[in-house]
């Protein structure tokens, strides 16, 4: 019976997570990291250390690389040589463009290695739990053949073999994430600048955040083209927007997130949507 092993390229809080749930797993893992201390606790608990990039490649059919983006890959594999990738899967949870995503997929085929692309969907703590699940593109054949080693750190959520798919869904939801965040963080910033603590303020807020009606009535509307304001409407978002920003402005507080998204929903009213509904703001957002 074959031992069951993988490699992990890049022991960031991701990797740590991700090479700890491969020990759990009874899996013999074999790390690399730039920053070699950082394999040491892992190291600890069994994980073997390669010494060289191409000892880390080499080890096993499948690496995965957990890394701070592709320029951080580039500058690890240009420290092996080609040889060490022919035969190889990289299962790349890397998160980056698109486009940097075909690109490397396309090179690393060059040289007789199969990329995976993978967009983890959950922080460090989510991997290896039930829940959890990474977008994944690229050959499916590969994706299944490694099944059962993917599962061990969350769901596969398959896309299709476009290598960009993973990281595109990925980067639309991390856009919606980090706008919406940003958008919690900033009324947080008004609330304490007038004495309201976020412990306070939870109850309010979690249900303000909570969106799920508002995209399971629009997303229909959007798909049909109908953007009828008759329950709502672009200039109606004006006036409230400019209570907003004059309430942060009487906080004291930085005024550039509501003002950014008010010049937004100026633009639909100049476009001639002022009567429409908000989502004809997405085709005045679909022109830069
Ligand atoms: P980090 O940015 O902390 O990952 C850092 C890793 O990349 C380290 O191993 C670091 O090495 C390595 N690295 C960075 N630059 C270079 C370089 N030039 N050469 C060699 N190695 C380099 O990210 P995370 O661990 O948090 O996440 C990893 C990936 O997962 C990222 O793409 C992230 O977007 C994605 N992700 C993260 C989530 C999270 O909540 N953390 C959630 C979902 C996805 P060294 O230790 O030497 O610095």
């Amino acid at each position: 019976v074959r031992m069951k092993s993988v490699t992990l390229i890049g022991l960031g809080p991701m990797g740590q997570a991700m090479a700890g749930a491969y020990l759990n797993s009874g899996y013999e893992v074999t790390v690399w990291n730039r920053t070699p201390a950082r394999a040491d606790e892992l190291v600890a608990r069994g994980a073997r250390r390669a010494e060289s990039v191409e000892a880390a490649l080499t080890a096993n059919e499948l690496v995965v690389l957990s890394l701070t983006d592709y320029d951080a890959m580039d500058a690890i594999l240009a420290q092996a040589p080609y040889t060490a990738l022919a035969g190889r899967t990289l299962a790349n949870l890397t998160s980056d463009t698109p486009g940097r995503a075909r690109q490397a997929a396309a090179w690393l085929a060059e040289r007789g290695a199969v990329q995976i692309t993978g967009g983890v969907q959950v922080p460090p703590p989510g991997i290896g739990t039930p829940d959890a699940m990474t977008y994944y593109s690229g050959p499916r054949d590969a994706i299944e053949a490694h099944r059962s080693a993917l599962e061990v750190l969350t769901g596969i959520d398959y896309l299709g073999e476009d290598q960009g798919l993973a990281a595109l869904y990925y980067q639309i939801g991390i856009d919606m994430f980090w706008t919406a965040l940003a958008g919690y963080l900033h009324g947080q910033a008004v609330a304490e600048a007038n004495g309201i603590s976020a412990e306070d303020f939870l109850p309010h807020a979690v249900k303000t955040m909570d969106l799920r009606y508002f995209l399971e009535f629009y997303a229909p509307r959007i798909t049909a083209g109908d953007h009828e304001g008759d329950v709502d409407r672009v200039s109606m978002g004006v006036a409230s927007l400019e209570h907003v920003l004059h309430t942060a402005q009487a906080s004291g507080v930085d005024d550039s997130l509501p003002a950014a998204v008010l010049k937004i929903f100026r633009r639909g009213v100049t476009a001639g949507h002022g009567h429409d509904s908000l989502t004809s703001l997405i085709d005045v957002l679909k022109r830069r």
